[in-house]
């Protein structure tokens, strides 16, 4: 069976891998296509689209958005969006101040705390890319305050934890506006990972549906055959086709590029659709 991965993390974002070393993985592993889908960015998909040209595999151009939603931040998936669109350029322009903000905010509570936590340093360990809590979790870590990124978050940045700070998502409308007008296709991620139970899982798949959702992220890392047959069920529901992802994030994160597996079927779906 040919199999895709539409969500994978460069070094754009908090991948660790650059996006060429990312492509040439994912042919290692027989790949037939991948989406790059970095957190708040298009930096990655030059570099992604022309490694991809080269090596002979399909590197679709994509993007995590943050959107909010009652105040959460529901992860949504733009597929095909061109890069040099003005409306897109001008929310991550917004989106990365945004971040800025709070990163400033995170690294200062730290500092109050006696964590020499320097921002400008964080940003010079990663060049070109969008900082988050991540990257701030690799740091804690390094400084030997956590054991590696998972217990770092567990123990500091998880939205209960002590240098958690609240950023601004992108309103509803703003995300769906600015992916039409930049050409794309939005596709709703990981739905299990809100922490909905199923009438609230209903109501948000209506609400993304309404704003203009074509998929949704059925197959995901740790998602059990129950649980990708109930998606799947959803999405038929609301006419959604079907997709699916690693989330790989390198060595950030233990999710494995190509699994699940994905039948490239799905791309060609979304691609119709
Ligand atoms: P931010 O966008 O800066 O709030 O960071 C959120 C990102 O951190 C998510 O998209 C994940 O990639 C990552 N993340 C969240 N929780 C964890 C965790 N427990 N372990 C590793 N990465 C995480
Ligand atoms: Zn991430
Ligand atoms: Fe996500
Ligand atoms: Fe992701």
């Amino acid at each position: 069976m040919k199999t895709i991965d539409l969500h994978v993390h460069t070094t754009a974002s908090d991948g660790t891998m650059t996006p060429s070393e990312v492509v040439s993985y994912a042919r290692e592993l027989g790949l037939q296509a991948i989406a790059v889908t970095d957190h708040d960015t298009a930096a990655g998909l030059a570099e992604a689209m022309e490694a991809g040209a080269r090596c002979g595999l399909e590197v679709i151009p994509g993007m995590e958005l943050s959107v909010d939603y009652q105040g959460h931040g529901i992860h949504v998936l733009g597929y095909f969006l061109d890069p040099a669109s003005p409306a897109l350029l001008q929310l991550l322009d917004w989106v990365v101040a945004e971040r800025q903000a709070r990163n400033q905010k995170m690294a200062e509570a730290m500092r109050a705390d006696g964590i020499p936590m320097d921002l400008a340093r964080l940003e010079a360990a990663h060049p070109h890319a969008v900082i988050g809590r991540p990257h701030f979790a690799q740091a804690l870590a390094d400084l030997g305050l956590a054991a590696d990124v998972a217990d770092a978050f567990r123990r500091y940045l998880n939205k209960d934890g002590p240098y958690y700070r609240r950023r601004h998502y992108i309103p509803m409308d703003l995300a769906f506006q600015t992916i039409r007008a930049a050409g794309g296709k939005a596709v709703m991620a990981h739905p299990l990972q809100y922490g909905y139970d199923e009438a609230g899982l209903l109501a948000l798949v209506q609400c993304l549906t309404q704003a203009g959702i074509r998929g949704m992220e059925c197959r995901y890392t740790g998602y059990d055959a129950a649980q990708v047959a109930d998606l799947e069920r959803l999405a038929a529901r609301f006419d959604l086709c079907v997709t699916g992802g690693s989330d790989f994030h390198g060595a950030r994160k233990p999710n494995r590029l190509g699994q699940p597996l994905v039948p490239y079927r799905c791309l060609e779906e979304l691609k119709a659709k």
